[in-house]
């Protein structure tokens, strides 16, 4: 379904959105999304859900068994409500259970797995198919999506990231210290860039935002007019090619 007073360009396009923790990436991606009515796909989530699982499942994750084993629980999809992406598994609304300190730690060797990836990125890769959607995570530039039709890397100093994770956290009532916050930050910058599959890049044809000044607001404005500049550029160019 397409939002009202929307530009024909946007029709059925995939639009993918990457950058590191705290880049804003999530709540740009929701609005965005929101505003085109798109499907919002937060490929975190679903590795976050399978942190959750293993940690339910006790399982070792260098258990190749244990892992299929685990994988098989995984039934997710989402539902917007009240502004909140809701993440189900199986039935359980897991939205808030996915976002804690201690899933945080448990999700990099789960996205450090290569063959938990494998599964995942065709689960993603068959829901994006449809279009008409906006992914956001740390590959879907470079390996769910690499023919998206707009590539969107959000990035922001770690100072401004930390800062957005306290507030995130306080929130939900979580007392979490500033220099913990950036210390993880910083501990999942360097497992999401080092490890060897689907690694956070900035893919080249990607559009880069630094978010570090800007509000909300402006952020999604921002990206909106960036994905209508391209899409408008794409549609000249391909029916001059025509
Ligand atoms: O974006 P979010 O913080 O919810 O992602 C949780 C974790 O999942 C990240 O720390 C990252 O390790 C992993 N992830 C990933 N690939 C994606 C999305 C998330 O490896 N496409």
């Amino acid at each position: 379904m397409m939002a009202r007073d929307i530009p024909n360009v946007f029709a059925g396009k995939v639009i993918t959105i990457d950058g590191p923790a705290g880049s804003g990436k999530s709540t740009t991606a929701r609005l965005l999304a929101q505003r085109l009515g798109f499907e919002y796909l937060d490929t975190g989530a679903t590795y976050r859900v399978v942190a959750l699982l293993g940690k339910r499942h006790n399982t070792a994750l260098s258990d190749d068994k244990q892992v299929d084993e685990l994988l098989t629980h995984f039934d997710v999809h989402f539902e917007f409500r009240d502004g909140v992406n809701h993440v189900f598994l199986n039935d359980e609304d897991v939205t808030t259970q996915i976002r804690t300190p201690e899933i945080d730690k448990l999700v990099s060797p789960v996205a450090a797995h290569a063959g938990i990836r494998e599964f995942l990125v065709a689960w993603q890769q068959e829901r994006a198919k449809a279009g008409n959607v906006v992914l956001e995570g740390r590959d879907t530039s470079t390996v769910v999506c690499p023919d998206a039709d707009v590539k969107i890397y959000l990035n922001a100093s770690l100072d401004k990231r930390a800062h957005r994770r306290l507030v995130e956290y306080e929130s939900r009532g979580d007392a979490q210290s500033m220099d913990a916050i950036r210390t993880d930050i910083v501990r999942r910058d360097h497992a999401d860039t080092q490890r060897t599959v689907g690694p956070l890049r900035c893919a080249a044809d990607s559009v880069v935002v630094d978010t570090s000044n800007l509000t909300i607001e402006e952020q999604v404005e921002r990206v909106y007019q960036m994905s209508l500049a391209r899409l408008t550029s794409q549609a000249t160019s391909s029916s001059k090619e025509e």
